[in-house]
Protein backbone atom coordinates (compact mmCIF):
# COMPACT_ATOMS: atom_id res chain seq x y z
CA UNK A 1 0.00 0.00 0.00
CA UNK A 2 0.96 3.59 -0.57
CA UNK A 3 0.12 5.81 2.31
CA UNK A 4 0.18 9.35 1.01
CA UNK A 5 0.85 12.31 3.95
CA UNK A 6 -0.29 15.46 3.86
CA UNK A 7 2.01 18.60 3.09
CA UNK A 8 3.50 19.65 5.72
CA UNK A 9 3.77 16.80 7.99
CA UNK A 10 6.22 17.26 10.43
CA UNK A 11 9.70 14.43 10.87
CA UNK A 12 7.55 13.21 14.09
CA UNK A 13 4.37 13.35 12.38
CA UNK A 14 6.19 10.66 9.69
CA UNK A 15 7.75 8.59 12.53
CA UNK A 16 4.23 8.21 13.97
CA UNK A 17 2.33 6.86 10.86
CA UNK A 18 5.94 5.03 10.85
CA UNK A 19 5.46 3.13 13.94
CA UNK A 20 2.01 2.36 13.43
CA UNK A 21 3.04 0.28 9.94
CA UNK A 22 5.25 -1.21 11.91
CA UNK A 23 3.15 -2.06 14.29
CA UNK A 24 0.25 -4.00 12.02
CA UNK A 25 3.41 -6.38 10.55
CA UNK A 26 4.47 -3.95 7.37
CA UNK A 27 8.01 -2.92 6.92
CA UNK A 28 7.67 1.45 6.22
CA UNK A 29 9.61 2.64 3.34
CA UNK A 30 9.71 6.52 3.42
CA UNK A 31 10.55 8.71 0.41
CA UNK A 32 10.61 12.47 1.22
CA UNK A 33 9.56 14.13 -2.54
CA UNK A 34 10.02 17.75 -3.23
CA UNK A 35 6.45 18.30 -2.48
CA UNK A 36 4.99 15.25 -0.57
CA UNK A 37 6.22 12.37 2.05
CA UNK A 38 4.94 9.08 0.66
CA UNK A 39 5.58 5.83 2.89
CA UNK A 40 5.33 2.56 0.53
CA UNK A 41 4.39 -0.54 3.39
CA UNK A 42 6.02 -3.26 2.50
CA UNK A 43 4.99 -6.93 3.37
CA UNK A 44 2.55 -9.87 3.48
CA UNK A 45 0.04 -8.75 0.55
CA UNK A 46 -3.15 -10.69 2.58
CA UNK A 47 -3.40 -8.26 5.63
CA UNK A 48 -2.95 -5.07 3.49
CA UNK A 49 -6.27 -4.30 3.82
CA UNK A 50 -5.61 -3.15 7.68
CA UNK A 51 -3.18 -0.31 6.70
CA UNK A 52 -6.58 1.53 5.20
CA UNK A 53 -7.46 2.51 8.68
CA UNK A 54 -4.38 4.63 8.83
CA UNK A 55 -6.79 7.19 6.52
CA UNK A 56 -8.46 8.10 9.21
CA UNK A 57 -5.60 10.09 11.08
CA UNK A 58 -5.30 13.74 10.34
CA UNK A 59 -1.72 13.69 8.95
CA UNK A 60 -2.94 10.90 6.13
CA UNK A 61 -4.48 12.33 2.60
CA UNK A 62 -4.68 9.29 1.37
CA UNK A 63 -4.22 4.86 1.13
CA UNK A 64 -4.06 3.68 -2.03
CA UNK A 65 -3.06 0.00 -3.41
CA UNK A 66 0.08 -0.04 -5.27
CA UNK A 67 -1.46 -2.16 -7.81
CA UNK A 68 2.06 -3.54 -9.71
CA UNK A 69 3.10 -6.80 -7.93
CA UNK A 70 6.62 -5.01 -7.56
CA UNK A 71 6.31 -2.17 -5.03
CA UNK A 72 9.83 -0.25 -4.31
CA UNK A 73 10.65 -0.60 -8.42
CA UNK A 74 7.46 1.53 -9.37
CA UNK A 75 6.54 4.78 -10.47
CA UNK A 76 3.63 4.12 -7.98
CA UNK A 77 5.54 4.82 -5.19
CA UNK A 78 8.02 7.07 -6.38
CA UNK A 79 7.57 9.21 -9.44
CA UNK A 80 10.51 11.02 -10.20
CA UNK A 81 13.47 9.58 -11.55
CA UNK A 82 15.92 7.72 -9.22
CA UNK A 83 19.68 9.01 -9.35
CA UNK A 84 21.88 6.54 -8.71
CA UNK A 85 25.21 8.46 -7.46
CA UNK A 86 28.35 6.13 -8.57
CA UNK A 87 31.63 8.40 -7.42
CA UNK A 88 31.01 11.70 -8.99
CA UNK A 89 28.76 10.63 -11.63
CA UNK A 90 24.87 10.27 -11.49
CA UNK A 91 23.03 7.40 -13.45
CA UNK A 92 19.75 8.43 -14.26
CA UNK A 93 19.90 12.26 -14.49
CA UNK A 94 20.33 14.40 -17.94
CA UNK A 95 23.85 12.96 -18.61
CA UNK A 96 24.07 10.03 -20.56
CA UNK A 97 26.48 7.46 -18.57
CA UNK A 98 29.00 5.67 -20.81
CA UNK A 99 30.38 2.58 -19.16
CA UNK A 100 33.26 1.05 -20.70
CA UNK A 101 35.96 -1.73 -20.72
CA UNK A 102 37.32 -5.16 -21.79
CA UNK A 103 34.39 -8.16 -21.51
CA UNK A 104 37.45 -9.51 -19.07
CA UNK A 105 40.12 -8.14 -17.31
CA UNK A 106 43.15 -10.40 -18.59
CA UNK A 107 46.44 -8.55 -17.33
CA UNK A 108 47.51 -5.35 -15.96
CA UNK A 109 48.79 -3.48 -19.14
CA UNK A 110 45.27 -4.75 -21.62
CA UNK A 111 43.41 -2.89 -18.46
CA UNK A 112 45.50 -0.11 -18.05
CA UNK A 113 45.81 0.33 -21.75
CA UNK A 114 42.14 0.54 -22.28
CA UNK A 115 41.02 2.02 -19.32
CA UNK A 116 43.30 5.41 -20.43
CA UNK A 117 41.39 5.23 -23.73
CA UNK A 118 38.57 4.74 -22.38
CA UNK A 119 38.43 7.69 -20.05
CA UNK A 120 40.08 10.05 -22.69
CA UNK A 121 37.04 9.36 -25.04
CA UNK A 122 34.57 10.23 -22.26
CA UNK A 123 33.60 7.29 -20.70
CA UNK A 124 32.73 7.91 -16.78
CA UNK A 125 32.98 3.83 -15.50
CA UNK A 126 35.35 1.42 -16.38
CA UNK A 127 33.96 -1.74 -16.64
CA UNK A 128 35.82 -5.20 -16.81
CA UNK A 129 34.81 -9.30 -15.58
CA UNK A 130 37.36 -11.08 -13.03
CA UNK A 131 34.98 -13.21 -11.88
CA UNK A 132 33.28 -14.45 -15.49
CA UNK A 133 30.00 -16.73 -16.32
CA UNK A 134 31.09 -18.78 -19.02
CA UNK A 135 29.18 -20.98 -21.25
CA UNK A 136 31.59 -23.70 -21.02
CA UNK A 137 33.60 -24.62 -17.87
CA UNK A 138 36.84 -25.10 -19.43
CA UNK A 139 36.50 -21.56 -21.28
CA UNK A 140 38.38 -18.76 -19.57
CA UNK A 141 36.90 -18.07 -15.97
CA UNK A 142 38.71 -14.60 -15.18
CA UNK A 143 41.43 -13.54 -13.20
CA UNK A 144 39.09 -13.20 -9.66
CA UNK A 145 40.71 -11.93 -6.84
CA UNK A 146 43.89 -10.50 -9.12
CA UNK A 147 41.21 -9.00 -11.66
CA UNK A 148 39.60 -7.09 -8.83
CA UNK A 149 43.14 -5.62 -7.43
CA UNK A 150 43.91 -4.75 -11.46
CA UNK A 151 40.63 -3.08 -11.50
CA UNK A 152 41.60 -1.10 -8.57
CA UNK A 153 44.79 -0.01 -10.11
CA UNK A 154 43.16 1.01 -13.09
CA UNK A 155 40.97 3.35 -11.13
CA UNK A 156 43.87 5.07 -9.20
CA UNK A 157 45.36 5.29 -12.45
CA UNK A 158 42.86 7.43 -14.06
CA UNK A 159 40.30 8.26 -11.49
CA UNK A 160 37.43 6.32 -13.25
CA UNK A 161 35.08 4.06 -10.78
CA UNK A 162 34.80 0.58 -11.40
CA UNK A 163 31.71 -1.87 -12.42
CA UNK A 164 32.93 -5.37 -12.50
CA UNK A 165 30.47 -8.91 -11.96
CA UNK A 166 29.71 -10.80 -8.88
CA UNK A 167 28.35 -14.23 -9.31
CA UNK A 168 28.42 -15.62 -5.93
CA UNK A 169 26.91 -14.96 -2.51
CA UNK A 170 30.00 -15.80 -1.20
CA UNK A 171 31.96 -13.26 -3.15
CA UNK A 172 29.89 -10.06 -2.50
CA UNK A 173 31.78 -8.74 0.60
CA UNK A 174 35.44 -9.11 -1.74
CA UNK A 175 33.87 -7.64 -4.79
CA UNK A 176 32.41 -4.94 -2.63
CA UNK A 177 35.63 -4.41 -0.90
CA UNK A 178 37.13 -3.25 -4.66
CA UNK A 179 34.07 -2.36 -7.13
CA UNK A 180 32.09 1.28 -7.28
CA UNK A 181 29.57 -0.99 -8.61
CA UNK A 182 28.40 -4.65 -8.58
CA UNK A 183 27.36 -6.36 -11.83
CA UNK A 184 24.87 -8.57 -11.43
CA UNK A 185 25.10 -11.19 -14.90
CA UNK A 186 22.34 -12.27 -16.76
CA UNK A 187 22.30 -15.59 -15.68
CA UNK A 188 22.06 -14.44 -12.57
CA UNK A 189 19.51 -12.46 -12.36
CA UNK A 190 16.87 -15.12 -10.64
CA UNK A 191 19.66 -15.97 -8.30
CA UNK A 192 17.40 -15.13 -5.43
CA UNK A 193 20.41 -15.64 -2.40
CA UNK A 194 22.77 -13.29 -4.60
CA UNK A 195 20.01 -10.43 -4.79
CA UNK A 196 19.58 -11.09 -1.41
CA UNK A 197 23.40 -10.64 -0.23
CA UNK A 198 23.78 -7.47 -2.80
CA UNK A 199 20.67 -6.02 -1.55
CA UNK A 200 22.46 -5.95 2.43
CA UNK A 201 25.40 -3.83 0.91
CA UNK A 202 25.44 -0.06 -0.15
CA UNK A 203 27.22 -0.21 -3.20
CA UNK A 204 24.93 0.64 -6.71
CA UNK A 205 23.98 -2.59 -7.97
CA UNK A 206 23.59 -3.02 -12.21
CA UNK A 207 20.85 -5.95 -12.28
CA UNK A 208 21.14 -7.39 -15.72
CA UNK A 209 18.49 -8.70 -17.56
CA UNK A 210 18.23 -12.11 -18.30
CA UNK A 211 17.95 -13.70 -21.46
CA UNK A 212 14.86 -15.20 -21.14
CA UNK A 213 13.25 -13.03 -18.30
CA UNK A 214 10.40 -10.60 -18.84
CA UNK A 215 10.40 -7.03 -17.77
CA UNK A 216 7.76 -8.32 -14.86
CA UNK A 217 10.33 -10.64 -13.91
CA UNK A 218 13.76 -8.42 -14.09
CA UNK A 219 11.30 -6.00 -11.92
CA UNK A 220 10.98 -8.40 -8.99
CA UNK A 221 14.35 -9.19 -8.80
CA UNK A 222 15.14 -5.55 -8.74
CA UNK A 223 12.98 -5.67 -5.83
CA UNK A 224 15.11 -8.49 -4.25
CA UNK A 225 17.35 -5.55 -3.86
CA UNK A 226 15.37 -2.94 -2.83
CA UNK A 227 13.85 -4.94 -0.32
CA UNK A 228 16.66 -5.71 1.30
CA UNK A 229 17.18 -2.26 1.86
CA UNK A 230 19.68 -1.44 -0.68
CA UNK A 231 17.82 1.70 -3.14
CA UNK A 232 20.95 2.03 -5.76
CA UNK A 233 19.70 -0.68 -8.06
CA UNK A 234 20.58 0.12 -12.06
CA UNK A 235 18.60 -1.67 -14.87
CA UNK A 236 20.55 -3.00 -17.95
CA UNK A 237 19.26 -4.26 -21.09
CA UNK A 238 21.67 -6.80 -22.56
CA UNK A 239 18.85 -8.62 -25.28
CA UNK A 240 16.98 -11.52 -25.33
CA UNK A 241 16.34 -15.06 -26.94
CA UNK A 242 14.59 -15.10 -30.06
CA UNK A 243 13.88 -16.98 -33.51
CA UNK A 244 16.68 -14.63 -34.72
CA UNK A 245 20.24 -16.03 -35.15
CA UNK A 246 22.12 -13.02 -36.93
CA UNK A 247 22.82 -11.55 -33.89
CA UNK A 248 23.53 -13.07 -30.29
CA UNK A 249 20.61 -11.68 -29.03
CA UNK A 250 17.62 -9.51 -30.00
CA UNK A 251 18.28 -6.32 -28.02
CA UNK A 252 14.96 -5.27 -27.05
CA UNK A 253 14.91 -1.73 -27.33
CA UNK A 254 11.09 -1.83 -26.04
CA UNK A 255 12.23 -2.48 -22.91
CA UNK A 256 13.43 1.03 -22.12
CA UNK A 257 10.23 2.97 -22.70
CA UNK A 258 7.95 0.30 -21.13
CA UNK A 259 10.79 0.49 -18.20
CA UNK A 260 10.60 4.23 -17.93
CA UNK A 261 6.84 4.04 -18.23
CA UNK A 262 6.98 1.38 -14.86
CA UNK A 263 9.75 2.48 -12.98
CA UNK A 264 12.09 5.17 -11.01
CA UNK A 265 15.13 3.07 -11.55
CA UNK A 266 17.78 4.38 -14.57
CA UNK A 267 18.14 1.94 -17.14
CA UNK A 268 20.86 1.44 -19.28
CA UNK A 269 21.78 -0.74 -22.91
CA UNK A 270 24.61 -2.95 -23.24
CA UNK A 271 24.69 -3.39 -27.47
CA UNK A 272 27.57 -5.50 -27.48
CA UNK A 273 26.23 -8.35 -25.73
CA UNK A 274 22.85 -7.45 -27.42
CA UNK A 275 24.19 -8.00 -30.76
CA UNK A 276 27.19 -9.39 -30.60
CA UNK A 277 29.38 -8.36 -33.39
CA UNK A 278 31.26 -4.93 -32.93
CA UNK A 279 29.67 -3.69 -36.55
CA UNK A 280 26.32 -3.40 -35.02
CA UNK A 281 27.14 -1.68 -31.41
CA UNK A 282 27.56 1.72 -32.43
CA UNK A 283 23.98 1.77 -34.22
CA UNK A 284 22.29 0.49 -31.40
CA UNK A 285 24.41 2.20 -28.68
CA UNK A 286 22.80 5.31 -30.81
CA UNK A 287 19.35 4.20 -30.56
CA UNK A 288 19.17 3.62 -26.90
CA UNK A 289 20.15 6.50 -26.26
CA UNK A 290 17.48 8.10 -28.77
CA UNK A 291 14.81 5.78 -26.90
CA UNK A 292 15.67 6.95 -23.52
CA UNK A 293 18.01 4.93 -21.67
CA UNK A 294 20.30 6.64 -19.11
CA UNK A 295 23.80 5.10 -20.37
CA UNK A 296 25.57 2.76 -22.26
CA UNK A 297 27.58 -0.26 -20.93
CA UNK A 298 30.24 -1.33 -23.57
CA UNK A 299 33.19 -3.80 -24.47
CA UNK A 300 36.29 -2.41 -25.71
CA UNK A 301 39.57 -4.13 -26.41
CA UNK A 302 42.92 -3.09 -27.60
CA UNK A 303 43.16 -6.34 -29.49
CA UNK A 304 39.67 -7.94 -29.85
CA UNK A 305 41.24 -10.73 -31.89
CA UNK A 306 43.26 -11.63 -29.01
CA UNK A 307 40.77 -11.06 -26.33
CA UNK A 308 40.03 -14.15 -24.07
CA UNK A 309 35.96 -13.56 -24.11
CA UNK A 310 34.03 -11.65 -26.49
CA UNK A 311 36.31 -10.74 -28.95
CA UNK A 312 33.99 -10.36 -31.84
CA UNK A 313 31.61 -7.93 -30.10
CA UNK A 314 34.59 -5.84 -28.50
CA UNK A 315 35.42 -1.95 -30.45
CA UNK A 316 38.71 -1.37 -30.94
CA UNK A 317 39.17 2.18 -28.89
CA UNK A 318 39.40 4.15 -32.12
CA UNK A 319 36.12 2.93 -32.82
CA UNK A 320 34.94 3.41 -29.24
CA UNK A 321 35.65 7.14 -29.59
CA UNK A 322 34.14 7.85 -32.88
CA UNK A 323 31.05 6.38 -31.29
CA UNK A 324 31.20 8.61 -28.41
CA UNK A 325 31.17 11.56 -30.42
CA UNK A 326 28.13 10.12 -32.35
CA UNK A 327 26.69 9.32 -29.37
CA UNK A 328 26.84 12.89 -28.03
CA UNK A 329 25.09 14.26 -31.02
CA UNK A 330 21.99 11.60 -29.99
CA UNK A 331 22.01 12.99 -26.80
CA UNK A 332 22.19 16.38 -27.38
CA UNK A 333 19.21 15.96 -30.23
CA UNK A 334 17.05 14.74 -26.98
CA UNK A 335 17.80 16.95 -24.95
CA UNK A 336 20.35 14.99 -22.81
CA UNK A 337 23.87 16.15 -21.95
CA UNK A 338 26.79 13.65 -23.31
C1 LIG B 1 29.43 -9.23 -19.38
O1 LIG B 1 29.03 -8.08 -19.12
O2 LIG B 1 30.59 -9.48 -19.80
C2 LIG B 1 28.47 -10.35 -19.29
C3 LIG B 1 28.88 -11.59 -19.01
O3 LIG B 1 27.21 -9.98 -19.54
P1 LIG B 1 25.81 -10.80 -19.50
O4 LIG B 1 25.63 -11.20 -18.07
O5 LIG B 1 24.83 -9.79 -19.98
O6 LIG B 1 25.97 -11.96 -20.44
MN1 LIG C 1 31.23 -9.98 -22.16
Amino acid sequence: MIIVLKSGVSEREVADVERRITAMGYRPHTIRGELRTVIGAIGDDRGKERLRSLESLETVESVTPILQPFKLASREVRSANSVVQVGNVGIGGRKIVVMAGPCSVESREQVLEVATRVKAAGAAVLRGGAFKPRTSPYAFQGLEEEGLKLLAEARRETGLPIITEVMEPDKVDVVAEHADVLQIGARNVQNFSLLRKVGAVGKPVLLKRGMSTSIQEWLLSAEYVLSGGNPNVILCERGIRTFETSTRFTLDLNAVPVLKKLTHLPVVVDPSHGTGHWEYVESMAMAAVAAGADGLLIEVHPRPEEAMSDGPQSLKPDRFAALMTRVARVARAVDRDA
